[in-house]
């Protein structure tokens, strides 16, 4: 497929406003794409020239770009900077110089345009910056100018098609398997591997049948398991009846160990690598587990050996950095507590019982030095599993996480085979919610200065694969914070109501839902403006009281922030006591 023809294809994904819509435009796209390209293809959608978790970046700042724009199309640096002040998005400047200029042919193959993407993220060494720009201005000189609209945001992380990996493979699952509903069929194995472009060239290759083979690989980061909620012991046990198996839930960063020999490498809660950040647990990997390969899961924190104190999750944040991390490590070093083994010696053990599991764990996990083992306890009675959990309050931590004993892994679940039981998830409502922000409300007076007054924020429904509305925020945030809000929604400012959010109000600004943040609310309502479990005509969702507790973007995608079936848990778990 020429390039020109794929960006025409997103300057049609960019301007739908329905999500059906996407996934015909998409399913048409896969249709019209080589066996060879589906994978590139799945990859560009979403302005990349990699899976998620390879940590590949472009490199080019806002004005390195700028350069390069400016090169392609003979204009200088004031020119494209002015521009860009009236026009908001490079993409735009892109697209207004290049018509200027009158290229004649595209000709340009999308692999030609992918590799060269690759490439220039690949350059590295003397004179960088300057085949960088180079490199970018060479492919700008040879597009038509919707293709010099997409073709920049990449680089500039700012791809606004609002596609998430779910669209993806509604879109598979209706060209290849029929239907669209038939996406559960591909979820198994992508919640295995989390790479859309293999599960695309395994299904285009292979069939179905191929993609429902691909299995665990190191390397590769596996979809975390998730943790429902219930209120109390009793209710646990009644749930799971009878047995149940304890571990202390620990309030860091989840750490998923991937260990292949001496090359160990590291991923997120959101499946981002972050190896080069925590230099101790790789050097504990090495030294504790005593087999060629491993995956493991993990929560890693700060901890005091010595007075056997947990830190605080605002010290243990100080470490997601991508400076100074020698000296961090030194200053404030991090604990990996070890609570599961899905992978040992080349075979997945995600099919194996909770409990066989840890019996591998503490096989293969020897001491305690840096990777800690948590191979938890079974308990029957509730006067046990409030013990433990009372003794995980006194040691500071959140509380604990229940688990079905005869479990297996799964992949990317969230079901009630674990169950996090914190300390205020009985009585009032005092777990947050994690929200995306879908757009802002210019305020009156002193905010206005900040261009924000409110922001409109949303819950993800996950069968609909839709963003829902659940509240407008107001309070909370310093003004610090709305400054950096202003900042980080500019780059994701869009014209219209993005194709996936669901909306009965319209904000002053819509942004692309990419924005995660913590929110604390007094009690959860129902609500006849928002469309957050919204049934027909009937009421929708709200948070009463919302207020801004942390910005969770640096370990949540869009699509992991909670979703309407736990919203609706929420509030029917809320007047339980
Ligand atoms: P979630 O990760 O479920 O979306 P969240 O980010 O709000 O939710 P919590 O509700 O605090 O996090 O709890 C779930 C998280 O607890 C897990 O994702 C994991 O990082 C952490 N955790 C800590 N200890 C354990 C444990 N023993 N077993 C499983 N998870 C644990």
């Amino acid at each position: 497929m020429i390039f020109k023809q794929l960006a025409d294809y997103f300057e049609r994904l960019e301007t739908t406003s329905s999500r059906l819509s996407l996934i015909d435009i998409l399913s048409e796209l896969f249709s019209k794409v080589e066996k060879h390209e589906v994978a590139k293809v799945s990859y560009l959608l979403q302005g990349r020239v990699a899976p998620f978790y390879e940590p590949v970046e472009m490199g080019m700042s806002e004005k390195l770009v700028a350069a390069a724009v400016g090169r392609a199309y003979k204009a200088d640096k004031e020119e494209v900077l002015n521009l860009l002040g009236k026009l908001g998005d490079m993409g735009l400047v892109a697209q207004q110089l290049n018509l200027k200029f009158k290229i004649k042919t595209f000709k340009l193959e999308t692999k030609e345009i992918f590799e060269t993407l690759a490439g220039i993220a690949k350059t590295s060494g003397e004179g960088t910056v300057e085949k960088k720009v180079a490199t970018l201005a060479d492919i700008l000189k040879k597009v038509d100018p919707i293709s010099a609209k997409h073709l920049v945001r990449i680089p500039l992380g700012v791809s606004r098609l609002g596609i998430g990996d779910p669209t993806v493979l509604d879109a598979f699952a209706k060209l290849k398997l029929g239907d669209r509903s038939k996406r559960k069929l591909l979820e198994g194995a992508y919640n295995k591997v989390s790479d859309l472009g293999l599960i695309g060239e395994t299904l285009w290759s292979g069939g179905l049948e191929a993609v429902q083979k691909l299995d665990v690989t190191v390397g590769r980061p596996i979809r975390s398991q998730l943790a429902e909620r219930l209120p109390d012991a009793k209710t646990v046990l009644q749930k799971f009846e009878g047995n149940a198996h304890v571990q202390y839930k620990y309030d860091g960063f989840r750490v998923q160990i991937h260990k292949d020999g001496n090359n160990v490498r590291l991923f997120s809660r959101n499946l981002e690598e972050t190896t080069p950040m925590f230099p101790e647990i790789v050097e504990g990997t090495i030294k504790q587990i005593k087999a060629k390969t491993a995956i493991l899961d993990s929560e890693a924190l700060a901890f005091n050996p010595q007075s056997e104190e947990f830190l605080p999750f605002q010290e243990t944040t100080k470490r997601r950095r991508k400076y100074g991390i020698e000296e961090m490590a030194k200053s404030l070093p991090l604990k990996a507590f070890v609570f599961d083994v899905m992978y040992l010696d080349g075979k997945p053990l995600m099919d194996l019982e909770l409990i066989e599991r840890m019996e591998q764990l503490k096989k293969v996990l020897q001491g305690d030095e840096i990777l800690i083992p948590q191979p938890g306890e079974v308990v029957d009675n509730e006067e046990r599993l409030n013990e433990l959990f009372n003794d995980a309050l006194t040691k500071g931590l959140e509380g604990v996480v229940v688990k079905r004993p005869d479990s297996k892994y799964e992949a990317g679940a969230r079901n009630f085979n674990w169950v996090k039981l914190k300390r205020h998830s009985a009585g009032e409502l005092k777990d947050t919610i994690d929200c995306v922000i879908l757009g802002y409300i210019f305020g009156r007076g002193k905010r206005a200065e900040f261009g924000a007054g409110a922001l409109l924020v949303g819950v993800y429904d996950k069968d609909k694969d839709e963003f829902v509305t659940v509240s407008r925020i107001g309070t909370g945030l310093t003004d610090e914070e709305w400054r950096e809000i202003k900042v980080q929604s500019s780059k994701f400012k869009v014209q219209r109501k993005p194709a996936r959010v669901n909306s009965l109000i319209t904000p002053s600004v819509w942004v692309e839902p990419k924005i995660v943040i913590e929110v604390l609310a007094d009690e959860i309502t129902k609500s006849p403006v928002h469309t957050a479990g919204k049934i027909g005509s009937g009421p929708g969702y709200a948070l009463r009281f919302p207020r801004l507790v942390k910005f969770r973007e640096a370990d949540k995608q869009p699509e992991d922030v909670t979703t309407v079936k736990e919203l609706v848990e929420m509030y029917h778990l809320q007047y339980k006591k």
